[in-house]
C-alpha cells in the first residue's frame, strides 16, 4: 500500500456560547487542520491538529498548515501502514512541529484500522472499557457563576471538574477553588489549570491559603524551571500540561519527581504514535494523566478517547473534548459527543469517524 495523495484543508469552527477565557487568551473560533491520506487501495484516513489560538503555546494553525506543507511531498509513496518508518521521514523533512506531525500519525493509525478491520484502541493493544470519563473545564469567570457551574456539570455526571485560574487577582482564585470545592460531593476531583499564568510566588500563596482543599495544581507557572523550584514547598500535586512538549520533557519530569501527574496533549505530543509511549511509561511509574487535545472536531476527539479507553482506570483523569462548545459533529451518525460527563468509545474500524468532507469546503493544500 502506498501514499497517493494528501489533502489538508482549514476550518473554522465558532465556540458555542460565550468566549472561552483562559488566563492567557480569549476565544471565541478556533482554527483546525484536517489532513486527508488517500491511498493507492482506495483507504482513506484522517488526522486533526488544532492549536487553542496562537497564544496558548508556541503551536499555531498556520504553522501547522506550513509544516505539512513541507513534509507532505516527501510522503507521497510510503507505505501508511508502517507508521514508524513514515514518521522517520517526517523527521527527516522537518524538525520540530510534533503538532504537525500529530495530524500525520493520526491518519495512519486510522487507515491501519481500516485496513485490518480493527479499532485504533484494539491496535494499541485494546480498550480496558467503552465509556470513559471526561471532565469539566470551567473559563474564567466570576466566582457565584463558577459554583453554579460546577454543580451542574457534577449533576450531569462529570467525575471531575477543572477550574481556570490566573490572569486575576489572586484572591479570585484562592476564593474559586475555596467555593467550588466546598459544593462538590466527596470523590469528585478537582484540578486548578493556571495555564502557566502564575509566578513561584503567586503558586506558593495560592496552595498556603488553600492546603486543607484538596485539588490538583496544573501547569501553575510559565518555565519547567519556575515549576521544579517550587515543587518542594507546594501542598498539593502537581500535574504539568504546557510544558510537555515531547517525550523527553515526559520522562525528565518523571525522573526529576517534579510532575505527579499529567494533562496529555495528543498533537502536542506528536500523535497516537508518542502518546501509547508516554502511557505505557505513566503506567510503569505510576503516574495520572489525561488524554486530551487543544480543541478540534471529531477526529482528535476519537484520537483522545481510543488512548483514553486502554489507560488504566485508576490512572486515568479523563479525555476533556471540545464537543460541548462546537455546534456539530464532522460526522453525523458516529461522531463523538459527551452524555452524562463520559463519552462511548468509537465502534467502526480506525478512528470509527466518517467525516462529511463538505463542511470543510476545498482542500487548502493538495500534495501527490
Ligand atoms: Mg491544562
Amino acid at each position: 500500500m502506498q501514499i497517493s495523495a494528501i489533502n489538508v484543508y482549514q476550518y473554522d469552527m465558532p465556540i458555542l456560547g460565550k468566549p472561552y477565557k483562559m488566563s492567557n487568551t480569549v476565544l471565541d473560533h478556533f482554527d483546525s487542520t484536517i489532513v486527508e491520506i488517500i491511498t493507492d487501495k482506495n483507504v482513506v484516513g484522517y488526522g486533526e491538529t488544532c492549536p487553542v489560538g496562537p497564544v496558548y503555546q508556541p503551536q499555531h494553525a498556520l504553522g501547522a498548515r506550513a509544516a505539512l506543507e513541507e513534509m507532505g511531498p516527501n510522503l507521497i509513496g510510503a507505505n501508511p501502514l508502517q507508521i514508524q518508518n513514515v514518521y522517520h521521514i517526517m523527521e527527516g523533512s522537518l524538525n520540530g512541529h510534533n503538532y504537525a506531525k500529530a495530524a500525520i500519525d493520526m491518519a495512519l493509525w486510522d487507515i491501519c484500522g481500516k485496513f485490518y478491520g480493527a479499532r485504533v484502541c484494539d491496535l494499541l493493544g485494546g480498550a480496558v472499557r467503552e465509556n470513559i470519563p471526561s471532565y469539566y473545564s470551567i473559563g474564567i469567570c466570576p466566582v457565584d457563576e463558577a459554583v453554579e457551574i460546577a454543580r451542574e456539570k457534577q449533576a450531569e455526571g462529570y467525575p471531575r471538574i477543572q477550574l481556570k485560574v490566573g490572569g486575576r487577582p489572586l484572591e479570585e482564585d484562592i476564593a474559586v477553588i475555596r467555593r467550588v470545592s466546598e459544593v462538590l460531593n466527596p470523590g469528585i476531583r478537582l484540578a486548578a489549570d493556571a495555564n502557566r499564568a502564575w509566578t513561584t510566588r503567586d503558586a506558593l500563596m495560592v496552595s498556603l491559603a488553600c492546603e486543607k482543599v484538596q485539588f490538583v495544581m496544573e501547569q501553575p507557572c510559565n518555565t519547567y524551571d519556575e515549576v521544579c523550584s517550587i515543587r518542594k514547598q507546594v501542598h498539593h500535586p502537581i500535574y504539568l500540561d504546557e510544558n510537555t512538549e515531547n517525550l523527553g520533557m515526559v520522562l525528565k519530569a518523571i525522573g526529576d519527581g517534579t510532575a505527579d501527574g499529567f494533562g496529555f496533549k495528543t498533537t502536542r505530543l506528536g500523535g497516537i504514535s508518542v502518546m501509547r509511549t508516554v502511557r505505557d511509561v505513566c503506567r510503569e511509574m505510576n503516574k495520572p494523566m489525561s488524554c486530551d487535545d487543544s480543541w478540534g472536531g471529531d477526529i482528535i476527539a476519537a484520537a483522545c478517547v481510543h488512548m483514553g479507553a486502554t489507560v488504566p482506570p485508576h490512572l486515568f483523569e479523563g479525555a476533556w473534548l471540545a464537543a460541548p462548545y462546537i455546534e456539530k459533529n464532522y460526522d453525523p451518525e458516529n461522531g463523538i459527543n459527551i452524555v452524562n460527563g463520559h463519552i462511548d468509545v468509537p465502534k467502526g474500524p480506525g478512528l470509527g469517524i466518517t467525516p462529511d468532507t463538505s463542511i470543510w469546503g476545498a482542500p487548502a493544500i493538495e500534495l501527490g
